[in-house]
């Protein structure tokens, strides 16, 4: 049997409700699997966190969470819990930074034609990964120096050797695994120094794959090429902002946030999220749609070698979404999250026979 401690970061807003519905999916999964055993271990953090006891963040979660095999998280962040600059919590950032989890896997698939407002697009057939930098771009303004003047403010681009090496590599070597084998990189490198050094670096990473297609796209325009033809695009490498406004309109190609999972990938530790907020508009009412949180967890399995697993939940997923039913009100259907995830494990035992 494979033991692992999978650290629970359930958070606020839906961040609770779908990160408790995939708990209960993963239980069952290991009913299905008996040879895997989660050790779920629950850390305090997010807003609330900061409400009871003044820090998003407490160290003993910090340091609690660098234990773990694996990082489970719902979401955090509340809109009306914010520092006195305005800004909001966001401690899933600072955790990006804190344990370098520098490569943001944000993979976009279609599960059915009718959750894409794109004509013509059958399931399988919007099918991306984003790539996105996850420790510095223009999100390094969050920690860089401010501005002197009291009448102004900036956040800084920053881009190094080693953030865009590494990134572009780490594109580079999932697009070996799949079958088109092309890595599209997103920049602004006719404007901004920050992207023309990123091109340079990432086109001489290319070098080293002469087996993978590279193409360079502005990012205006790839927004633009995103909608019109999704289907000519496969591996997706970008810095940190470009990489968050992309994925969340390439989540509304496919049904929306919650149809988008995430990974956030460094050399010692990995966070698996849905790439979507606390939602606080549908929040504490039940009918959050799991299938991104889901789904996290099977890019989870996958990290923590149990591809079986992965497959099981993935195909589930496929299975329950055949027919365009079985969702959640996100996607036009009546499904509350708990009646969602019976659901899945209908179809998890159904698969597995
Ligand atoms: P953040 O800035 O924290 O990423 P956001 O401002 O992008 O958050 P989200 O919380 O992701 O906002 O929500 C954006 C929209 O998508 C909202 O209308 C929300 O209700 C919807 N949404 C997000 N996640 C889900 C989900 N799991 N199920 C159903 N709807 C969702």
């Amino acid at each position: 049997m494979s033991t692992y401690q999978i650290a629970f970061l359930s958070g606020d807003g839906i961040g609770k409700e779908v990160a408790e519905e995939t708990r209960r999916v993963l239980e069952y999964l290991q009913i299905l699997l008996p040879e895997i055993k989660l050790n779920f271990v629950p850390y305090p953090m997010g807003a609330g966190e900061y409400l009871k006891n003044g820090n998003p963040l407490p160290d003993s979660t910090l340091e609690g969470i660098k234990k773990a095999d694996a990082i489970l998280l719902g979401a955090m962040g509340l809109p009306e819990v914010r520092w006195s600059d305005g800004t909001e919590m966001v401690p899933q950032i600072e955790i990006r930074e804190k344990l370098d989890l520098y490569a943001g896997e944000r993979p976009l698939r279609l599960y059915h034609e009718s959750f894409t407002p794109l004509k013509g697009f059958q399931n399988g057939e919007i099918d991306l990964l984003i790539i996105r930098e996850n420790t510095e771009g223009l999100f390094w303004g969050r920690t860089a120096g401010r501005s002197e003047d009291p009448d102004s403010e900036e956040d800084i681009m920053h881009i190094s050797r080693k953030g865009a090496e590494r990134i572009s590599r780490y594109a580079f070597k999932k697009a070996i695994l799949r079958p088109a084998k092309k890595v599209c990189l997103v920049d602004k490198a006719n404007v901004l120094k920050s992207s023309a050094f990123f091109r340079e670096i990432f086109l001489e990473v290319g070098k080293q794959f002469p087996e993978i297609e590279t193409e360079c796209v502005y990012v205006d325009a790839f927004a633009l090429f995103l909608v019109q033809r999704p289907q000519t695009f496969d591996v997706i490498v970008t810095e940190n902002m470009f990489g968050d406004i992309l994925s969340d309109l390439g989540a509304g190609l496919i049904g929306g946030m919650g149809m988008a999972p995430s990974a956030d990938i460094g050399e010692q530790h990995a966070v698996f999220q849905p790439s979507h907020g606390t939602a606080p508009d549908i929040a504490g009412q039940g009918i959050a749609n799991p299938v991104a949180t889901i789904l996290s967890a099977a890019m989870m399995m996958d990290y923590l070698k149990e591809p079986r697993a992965a497959s099981l939940l993935i195909s589930s997923v496929e299975e329950i979404f055949k027919e365009g039913k079985n969702t959640t009100r996100d996607l036009g259907g009546a499904l509350s999250t708990r009646a969602f995830g019976d659901k899945l494990m209908q179809v998890m035992k159904n698969q597995f026979e």
